[in-house]
């Protein structure tokens, strides 16, 4: 049995922390259109979104190396650093505006302050710890940061990683006290919940099968309502695909050209979990090293305090590993189906140039527990087997595609892809993530409704004070903006001494 339902103005695929960004912008700057979101599981946040699928670092640049690179000259190009701490400041401007309009309550639930450090281990990279010290301590986005190689500091910064150390190498690290721990899960469950006081309609349990462009340009969903096992046809003006790790899949039924040539490589992740509290209370930050030789970038190590169901646990990893699924609860054939006549040479050329990551992938899987220990060592001299678990973290795809660079190469970053007239838009890659999902959304929009930004403008500078200004360049209101997010998100020394 199936059934055509009315007209709706949005579709919002997937249940995750980017439509429910999108969700959210868009009941403030159009309340009159009518919004419905499907979800294919019982619960909104339950896939990359949840809080135990992803490491919940705000990124802002602030402790991530791979975000600054040392040019052939020697100095240290931080443009990239700069471009993600500035899409942060986006994020935290729009989760503020949420809070004062009381539109989500109780930030500390979704935010925390937490130290973000950088560690780094030998003299060379001792070195460029120390200029991409210098080169960031000049821009006002990056005020705070200390660099110390004294090891007595570092002691008093990072007593567990510190103690039980033999080595007589050089060590530097630098700390960021105004760095955050994001539970995006919570996030996700709260701005949902907001969008369904708000009249919108979310159905869980609604897989989507096929997405079809009409006659007169609009677009059929097609959905399968896991509940009583009937196929839905919903109409839409504007389908948003967000269907993290799924959204590849759904791009290609809509068979617009934007959606050809491209193809999806997916990485799997482990993280390893303390829950001990004598080891928890000796550690507080979240201390990013340095990716291993042919390791891709969002497997750099680190060690994580994270605020998960109001308790305190450290979290290690990730662990990179190569599956076949598309999402965590995806199907082994994800990767096959989603090569199809126009990416199969692109996905072929990625296949030949990336034998390295792969053969780095299978190896990080074939990982015994033992080995990870080991890894886990490094950071942590004394750490005992019997105190660390094992959580599957959420699948990453990363894109594929043809670019100036050669056929097939692999994309690490986000990618919004669009079709020419607006009416569809997908969000594909996961870095650096929900972290930044307020700056990949506005590009939604302004790619998807050019037609409306200039009504729009004095909504977006209301919730958004630094809408179309560099922030780094500003440094006065910079300040302003950052003292009043703090103090919102309750992110202060002070505004922790309240709670
Ligand atoms: C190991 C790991 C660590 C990470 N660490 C961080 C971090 O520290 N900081 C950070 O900012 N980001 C991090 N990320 C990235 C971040 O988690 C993602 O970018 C973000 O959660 C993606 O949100 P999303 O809404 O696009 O996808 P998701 O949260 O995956 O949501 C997509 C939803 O769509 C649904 N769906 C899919 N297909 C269909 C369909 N056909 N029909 C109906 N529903 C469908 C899924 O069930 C899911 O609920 C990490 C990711 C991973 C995997």
């Amino acid at each position: 049995m199936s059934s055509i339902q009315k007209k709706t103005d949005v579709i919002l695929i997937g249940a995750g922390v980017m439509s429910a960004t999108l969700g959210s912008l868009l009941k403030e700057l159009a309340p009159e259109w009518e919004i419905k979101v499907f979800e294919k599981l019982a619960n909104a946040g339950e896939e990359s979104s949840n809080e135990w699928n992803n490491a919940g670092t705000g990124h802002a640049a602030l402790c991530e190396l791979n975000y600054t690179s040392e040019k052939p000259d020697g100095s240290i190009d931080i443009s990239k650093a700069v471009n993600v701490n500035e899409q942060f400041q986006l994020s935290r401007q729009f989760w503020s505006f949420l809070v004062t309009s009381n539109l989500i309550r109780n930030p500390q639930d979704f935010i925390r302050p937490i130290p973000h450090m950088s560690l780094v281990i030998g003299e060379k990279d001792v070195s460029f710890l120390k200029k991409r010290f210098k080169a960031l301590s000049k821009v006002p986005l990056f005020q705070g940061m200390e660099f110390s190689d004294d090891l007595e500091k570092l002691k008093e910064w990072i007593p567990l990683i510190m103690e039980g150390r033999t080595s007589n190498e050089p060590m530097a690290a630098t700390k960021v006290d105004s760095g955050t721990d994001v539970n995006f899960g919570a996030l996700t469950r709260m701005l949902f919940e907001h969008l369904q006081s708000k009249d919108v309609e979310i159905k869980y349990k609604h897989n989507i099968k096929d997405i079809k462009r009409m006659s007169d340009g609009s677009w059929e969903v097609k959905v399968h309502n896991l509940e009583n096992g009937k196929i839905e046809y919903h109409t839409t003006k504007f389908v948003f695909i967000g269907g993290g790790g799924g959204s590849l899949p759904l791009l290609q039924k809509t068979g617009i050209p934007e959606s050809k040539h491209i193809g999806g490589f997916p990485v799997s992740g482990l993280f390893m979990v303390c829950n001990n509290p004598k080891v928890v209370t000796q550690h507080h930050a979240k201390v990013y090293g340095k990716a291993k030789l042919g390791a891709p970038p969002m497997s750099v190590p680190h060690l994580d305090t994270r605020y998960i169901g109001n308790e305190k646990a450290l979290l290690f990893g990730p662990f990179a590993g190569f599956s076949p699924k598309f999402l965590k609860t995806g199907s082994n054939f994800d990767l096959v189906c989603s090569v199809k006549p126009n990416n199969l040479l692109t996905m072929l050329a990625a296949g030949a140039k990336e034998m390295a990551l792969t053969k780095y992938l299978i190896e990080q899987v074939m990982l015994s527990n033992e080995k990870r220990l080991e890894e886990l060592r490094e950071f942590i001299p004394n750490a005992q087997i019997e105190d660390w678990g094992i959580v599957v973290a959420g699948q990453r795809v990363q894109v594929i595609k043809d670019t100036a660079s050669g056929r097939g190469t692999l994309q690490f970053g986000t990618e919004v892809v669009s079709a020419a007239d607006g009416s569809v838009a997908a969000l594909l890659g996961a870095s650096p993530g929900a972290s930044t999902a307020v700056n990949v959304m506005l590009e939604v929009l302004e790619r998807c409704f050019p037609q409306h930004m200039k009504d729009w403008e004095p909504k977006l500078k209301e919730m958004i004070p630094s809408y179309g200004v560099a922030l780094a360049e500003n440094p006065e209101l910079f300040q302003k903006i950052h003292a009043s997010t703090t103090q919102t998100l309750g992110l202060g020394e002070k505004e922790l001494l309240h709670r």
